[in-house]
């Protein structure tokens, strides 16, 4: 029987012990947020390593984003000082590519096959849809993404859906040419690549029994949020099906919480849960009831938010960390407002309370949001970090540089090759090209294969294009990935290009960056020959900060990235070829989430929306825009199923913090090039009182959050200050505390106002027609009252 009193043992409560130790047998875990489910996850791991019970090739463990994979490995080198490169742990569609690699013939696909994002995507629809005359209105590129992606998440290839009326016949024969044209250009989407390694898995069986017999242990984090075609992949890794049960000989570790489901919208179905638990037949169900992440008043916020909520299976979370602080709501008359406290309370935690930047994260619902708060920040010179913003590789001019590097590796990649053939501008117009895609159509042939085919001036600069990437490819053959980019760069003639512009000098500057990128991916990934059998800790930690400290260029980049998801296979199981460092980087650029604002390593403020965060942990955050229309989201105020899912959205952004919580709305925002004036959010009112404290504004009116307060709003700023007034008595009025209004009204008295109840006055400003009083509400706070309006009468 294996040990159980090992020191990576030590400190787990009970439940988890027995979580961590189970026997062979799947299991269940099903508990709230900051239980120490991946805690559990990560720490089974290290003990089944630890006992020889599992090899590292043994194991399989699947998060949800990259940044928890990374999480995930963080804590696991902690634990162990072995190396983990034979281990698959990654995201569902890390894995899926890693598995397609290997095993590309099978999946029929080519070897240096290229992953489509969702904005090329968009343009290789928009392309078929032109190709084919396809209406624009009736079908909207997004719309047919959208479509096409929930069939592969259904396992619907075009044959299999069901199509009765016109319009879905029209849609599925789209979907079959868009298939066609993706297998032409050796690309797949991010479905693709479930479906595909689904199907793979799914037809051949000795493959299928060869990974099922390799994989022992499959562990799956964020379980709630796992879709059909994911959980019918991990049925296919762990056993055969006999009768609606799973039989094999693999133990499927399952770990997740329906209150944190935030997925329904892309397809994640909480029902495998309960179909993990019938067709396992799994005997091992642990609860965790015990929270070790939160002070008490944010565990009672969350705890009380999610009450409202009717759809759950029910558990609880307990605390013994004490209350802790209260739970700090703010309301600012603008969005702009919001930001500037933001960053006084950011400054005000970092010099005053010490808290590291890293350990304060901004959770906004929409990434709209972020734009504000970005540049708020950056004026106040406070490095921040964005996570699924516009990310690095997403920016034009890195996606033009991996253009040209794709089409070295595939002169097939039709998207690639429109994106710069006239890129920096070579005189090919609109008119050659759509000459070039109807030769291609007829001669079913890649667009670089077609140049040949189009006759004049236009084929000859044509073929001129596909000349300089043949005269490209022969010159960086057998160079270094560094080497080569830097080739591509210049003779593509896009330096050249950004030189010559204005404003260019920050995308030559990424441009560098990517280069530098490169450079670290390969030391990282251990392409070269001495970096293949290194010990863990010079691989992970080490590896990284040396890359850095060696390469002072090296900023921008997250370089424990690539290494911490490893996507790559170490060779290709079929071929026994491994993938040249220039294709597994574009795959890495690819799949790369994440990108640095503030430089790697740089203690800095980290920005996600709520969706991101799921799984991270922060000594503070803050939760800006709890407005009704923002957060929850306008699309899902009307719909009980949509309101429920922003709740839990809601519970997985409060759970996230450990010590100090921020609730933020404004008054007035300006989204989407307009200002709105929207109510305080629902869920500020389903918090219990005793655990909140309303702030007071720094030198502003400030409002309760509740939603009697904003009904001031709509009639016309009743009995509080308009805006601009508010905005001139914080700058201009000289506070007097000690004036009396003539109403009798004075510091320290107690009045009544029949909106609010009973307070006390804290200080007067201003006089006659101007006067206002600043007055503390037991029930609602603090608030700024117009003395002229407001009707208020002295109780004492
Ligand atoms: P989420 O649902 O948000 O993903 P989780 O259930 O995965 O949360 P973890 O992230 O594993 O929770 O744990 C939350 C925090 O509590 C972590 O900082 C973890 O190290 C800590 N923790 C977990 N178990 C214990 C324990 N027994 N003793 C002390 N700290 C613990
Ligand atoms: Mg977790």
């Amino acid at each position: 029987r294996p040990a159980h009193d090992l020191p990576l043992l030590h400190g787990l409560n009970p439940e988890q012990l027995a979580a961590v130790t189970l026997p062979q047998g799947h299991a269940l875990i099903l508990a709230g947020a900051g239980s120490g489910k991946t805690r559990v996850l990560t720490t089974r791991i290290a003990w089944l390593l630890h006992t020889g019970q599992a090899s590292p090739g043994g194991i399989m463990a699947v998060t949800f984003t990259n940044k928890a994979a990374k999480e995930m490995q963080t804590r696991l080198s902690a634990l162990l000082p072995i190396s983990l490169r034979g281990m698959w742990m990654g995201t569902f569609h890390g894995l899926c590519n890693r598995l397609l690699r290997a095993h590309h013939q099978a999946a029929g696909l080519p070897a240096t096959f290229q992953i489509l994002d969702t904005q090329d995507q968009l343009s290789a629809i928009k392309r078929l849809r032109k190709a084919f005359n396809v209406d624009a209105e009736r079908y909207p590129p997004k719309q047919l993404g959208w479509f096409f992606a929930s069939c592969k998440e259904d396992g619907l290839r075009p044959k299999d859906v069901p199509a009765h009326d016109p319009d879905m016949l029209k849609k599925v024969e789209l979907y079959q040419l868009y298939e066609d044209q993706c297998q032409r250009e050796g690309v797949v989407d991010f479905a693709e690549l479930l479906l595909r390694s689904y199907e793979l898995l799914r037809d051949h069986p000795a493959l299928r029994q060869h990974y099922q017999q390799r994989f022992r242990y499959l562990l799956v984090d964020e379980f709630q949020d796992t879709n059909k075609l994911q959980y019918q992949w991990l049925k296919l890794l762990a056993g055969e099906q006999e009768g609606g049960r799973i039989v094999g000989s693999s133990s499927v570790l399952a770990v997740g919480d329906d209150d944190q489901s935030i997925y329904a919208f892309r397809g994640a179905r909480v029902g495998n849960m309960q179909d993990f638990l019938r067709e396992f037949a799994v005997p091992h169900q642990i609860k965790l009831e015990r929270n070790y992440r939160s002070h008490g008043n944010i565990l009672d916020c969350a705890n009380a938010l999610i009450e409202h909520n009717s759809q759950r299976l029910g558990k609880n979370l307990t605390t013994d960390q004490g209350a802790g602080e209260p739970v700090r709501i703010h309301e600012a008359p603008t969005d702009l407002d919001e930001a500037r406290w933001l960053v006084e309370e950011i400054q005000a935690l970092t010099r005053n309370d010490g808290f590291a930047r890293q350990e304060i994260a901004l959770l906004y619902r929409s990434n709209a949001q972020s734009r504000v708060l970005e540049s708020r920040l950056f004026n106040a010179g406070i490095p921040y970090r964005v996570y699924g913003g516009l990310r690095f590789f997403e920016r034009a001019e890195i996606k033009h540089a991996l253009a040209y590097l794709r089409l070295l590796e595939n002169p097939q990649d039709d998207t690639s090759f429109l994106r710069v053939v006239n890129f920096p501008t070579r005189g090919i117009g609109a008119r050659s090209l759509e000459t070039l895609q109807q030769e291609a159509g007829q001669a079913g042939c890649s667009l670089m294969d077609a140049t040949t085919l189009v006759s004049g001036a236009a084929g000859a600069k044509l073929r001129s294009f596909h000349a300089l990437l043949d005269v490209m490819r022969e010159a960086v053959a057998g160079q270094s990935l560094r080497h080569t980019i830097a080739h591509v760069l210049h003779a593509s003639g896009l330096q050249d290009h950004y030189r010559a512009d204005k404003e260019g000098q920050e995308r030559l500057e990424n441009l560098d960056e990517l280069m530098n990128a490169a450079e670290s991916f390969v030391l990282q990934e251990g392409f070269g020959k001495d970096a293949v059998a290194l010990p863990l800790d010079e691989t992970a930690a080490g590896a990284a900060g040396a890359a850095l400290t060696q390469s002072p260029a090296s900023q921008g980049i997250d370089l424990t990235q690539p290494l911490l998801n490893r996507l790559l296979p170490d060779t290709n199981a079929e071929t026994g070829e491994t993938l040249s460092p220039l294709q597994a980087f574009l795959v890495h650029a690819a799949l790369e989430a994440g990108d640095n604002q503030a430089q790697a390593g740089q203690d800095a403020v980290q920005l996600m929306t709520v969706h991101a965060s799921k799984g991270l942990e922060f000594d503070a955050v803050f939760i800006v825009g709890l407005e009704e229309g923002l957060f929850p989201h306008e699309n899902a105020l009307s719909d009980k199923g949509g309101l429920e899912e922003e709740r839990r959205l809601m519970y997985v952004a409060i759970t996230r913090a450990r010590q100090r919580l921020y609730l933020s709305h404004a008054q007035s925002r300006m989204l989407h090039g307009r200002t709105s004036f929207n109510l305080p959010s629902r869920f500020l009112d389903e918090l219990p009182a005793p655990c909140v404290k309303i702030l007071g504004a720094r030198g502003f009116a400030s409002f309760s959050p509740k939603k009697e307060a904003a009904s001031a709003y709509s009639t016309g700023f009743s009995d509080t200050f308009n805006l601009e007034n508010r905005m001139k008595s914080a700058e201009a009025a000289p506070v007097s505390n000690k004036s009396q209004h003539a109403s009798g009204i004075a510091k320290g008295c107690k009045v009544f106002h029949a909106k609010f109840g009973e307070g006390r006055v804290l200080s007067i400003e201003g006089t006659g027609d101007d006067a206002r009083a600043q007055v503390d509400f037991p029930r609602h706070g603090s608030k700024w009252l117009a003395l002229g309006i407001a009707k208020l009468t002295v109780v004492e």
